[in-house]
C-alpha cells in the first residue's frame, strides 16, 4: 500500500489515502493469498490506520506521534524508519534537480524522522 504524501504537489503527507475498512480488505485479501504487506507511510493516521488493519510493515513513519508508535508496539508491526535515505536527500537537497514545491515540502517533513524514531527507543514505563 503506498501513501504519496511528499512527492505530490497537492498530498498532505499526514493524510491516509485509504481509509481503515479499506487497508483492512487489502491486508486480509494479501494474508489470504500468503502476501506480506508493507505500507508506505509518513503520516501518524496513516500509521496507525495501517498497523490496526494488520499491515506486516510501515516504510518510513516520518511524522508519527506517540499514539501512532503505540500503535505500532501494541500490534508488532515492524518498522523501517529509512532514516539514511532521507538523511542523504536532505542533505543533497540543495543540488538535486527536484521542483521547488518538492524542496519545500521535504523541509517541513523532513527534520522529524530522528526524532520519532528516537521517542521510539525510550524505555517503558
Ligand atoms: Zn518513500
Amino acid at each position: 500500500m503506498r501513501y504519496r504524501g511528499r512527492t505530490f504537489k497537492r498530498d498532505d503527507p499526514n493524510a491516509s489515502q485509504y481509509t481503515l475498512e479499506e487497508m483492512k480488505a487489502i491486508v486480509a485479501d494479501a494474508h489470504r493469498l500468503g502476501r506480506r504487506v508493507a505500507a508506505h507511510a509518513h503520516g501518524a493516521e496513516g500509521v496507525r490506520w495501517a498497523s490496526e488493519a494488520g499491515v506486516d510493515s510501515i516504510e518510513h513513519g516520518h511524522l508519527m506521534d506517540d499514539a501512532a508508535i503505540a500503535t505500532l508496539k501494541k500490534n508488532g508491526t515492524y518498522l523501517v524508519p529509512t532514516l539514511f535515505l532521507t538523511e542523504y536527500m536532505q542533505a543533497n537537497l540543495e543540488r538535486s534537480n527536484v521542483p521547488e514545491f518538492f524542496k519545500n515540502k521535504r523541509c517541513a517533513t523532513s527534520p522529524r524522522p530522528r526524532k520519532s524514531t528516537q521517542r521510539r527507543r525510550l524505555p517503558r514505563a
